[in-house]
C-alpha cells in the first residue's frame, strides 16, 4: 500500500464505562475508497469524530495528510472534504451561496471561489438549482449540494456518512455515479454506510466493525470468499422452517440458517441441495450467489440491534 493517507492508530473511547471505539486501528490509501459497515451502535461514527478531531479518543493516535490529529486540525481539515448525515447547509443561502460562504470559511479568496461554484453545480446536477434554497430542493438534491461544499476546497479525502440513507433509487445511483467520478479523479473516500449493494459497488476495501472492534477488513470479494460458501440457497414457503432439520439437506449445507419463515442453506454442493429439494415441490426457492449482506450477517448474527 503507499504511504496512507490517514492513519488511525489503535483508537480506544469509552463512554460512561463502556468500550465504544476499543483499539480501532485502520488505513486509507490515496485513491482508495475504505466502507465502514457495522450494526448500529458498534461505533463507526465515534471512530469517524476521532478522525476528524471532533470527539477526543482516551487512547491511539489519528495521522492524516502528514499530520497529526488533533494538534494540526486546522490544517489536516483544510485538505478533507467531510459530509455529514443530517443536512448541514444554510437554509437561508441559496445553493450558490451556501458554497460560496463555505469557500470563505476554508479562507480560499473569493475569486477563486466564484470560479468554483459553476463547476461543482454542474458536478452535483443542480445547476438549474443555482438560485434555489435548500428548502426547496429534494432530499437527492440536497446531498449532492451537500457533496458539492465538501468539495469546495478541492480536498484530497472525503468523509462521508452514509451518502445515500433516505434517498430513492434515481437518487441513489446519481451519487454513486458521482463518487466513482471522484474516485476516478484519485480521490480517496471513507465511507460508513448500512448499504450493501453500494459497499460493494465503491469500495477497494471494508472494515466490518462490531462492539467497537474490527472484526473483518478486506475486499469485499475476497471476505465473501473467505468467510462464506458460495451459494446460497433460501427456502421458503409451509413447511420450509422443518426441512433445516432434514438430514439429508443438512449433509449438503455448510449451514443452515432461520430468518422469519425462511431457510437459508449456505453450500459448496448446490446441484445436489437443489435436486433434493425436488422432494417438496411445494416450497419455494431462490437460488443465488453468496453475498456481503450473508456476510454482513454472518459476522455480526440476525438479531435487531435498535437505533443508538
Ligand atoms: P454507529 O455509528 O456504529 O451507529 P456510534 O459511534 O454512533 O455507532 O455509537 C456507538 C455507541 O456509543 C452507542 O452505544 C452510542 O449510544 C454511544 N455514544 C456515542 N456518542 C456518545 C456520547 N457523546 N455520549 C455517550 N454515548 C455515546
Amino acid at each position: 500500500m503507499d504511504a496512507p493517507l490517514l492513519s488511525a492508530r489503535n483508537l480506544c473511547k469509552r463512554y460512561a464505562g463502556s468500550s465504544v471505539v476499543d483499539d480501532l486501528s485502520f488505513e486509507i490509501a490515496p485513491g482508495e475508497c475504505l466502507g465502514m459497515i457495522g450494526p448500529n451502535g458498534a461505533g463507526k461514527t465515534t471512530g469517524v469524530r476521532i478522525c476528524l478531531g471532533q470527539t477526543t479518543p482516551d487512547a491511539g493516535t489519528v495521522l492524516a495528510l502528514g499530520l497529526q490529529m488533533p494538534r494540526d486540525a486546522l490544517a489536516i481539515k483544510a485538505q478533507l472534504g467531510v459530509v455529514a448525515q443530517n443536512d448541514t447547509l444554510d437554509p437561508d443561502f441559496s445553493c450558490a451561496e451556501n458554497l460560496l460562504v463555505y469557500g470563505r470559511y476554508f479562507g480560499m479568496r473569493e475569486a477563486a471561489i466564484r470560479r468554483r461554484i459553476p463547476q461543482l453545480l454542474d458536478f452535483a446536477a443542480l445547476t438549474p438549482k443555482a438560485a434555489a434554497k435548500p428548502g426547496e430542493l429534494s432530499g437527492g438534491m440536497k446531498r449532492r449540494l451537500s457533496l458539492a461544499r465538501a468539495l469546495i476546497n478541492d480536498p484530497r479525502l472525503l468523509m462521508l456518512d452514509e451518502p445515500t440513507t433516505g434517498l430513492d433509487p434515481q437518487a441513489r445511483h446519481l451519487m454513486w455515479e458521482r463518487l466513482q467520478v471522484l474516485l476516478a479523479q484519485g480521490k480517496s473516500i471513507l465511507l460508513t454506510t448500512h448499504f450493501m449493494d453500494e459497499a460493494e459497488r465503491l469500495c477497494n476495501r471494508l472494515l466490518v466493525i462490531d462492539h467497537g472492534k474490527k472484526i473483518a477488513e478486506g475486499r469485499p470479494r475476497e471476505l465473501i470468499a473467505r468467510h462464506l460458501e458460495p451459494d446460497v440457497i433460501e427456502v421458503y414457503g409451509t413447511g420450509a422452517l422443518a426441512l433445516a432439520q432434514d438430514a439429508t439437506l443438512q449433509s449438503l449445507a455448510a449451514r443452515v440458517e432461520l430468518s422469519g419463515e425462511t431457510a437459508f442453506f449456505y453450500t459448496d454442493s448446490a446441484r445436489q441441495l437443489l435436486a433434493a429439494l425436488e422432494a417438496h415441490p411445494q416450497l419455494r426457492t431462490l437460488h443465488r450467489p453468496a453475498n456481503l449482506e450473508d456476510l454482513f450477517l454472518k459476522l455480526t448474527g440476525r438479531q435487531i440491534r435498535e437505533e443508538a
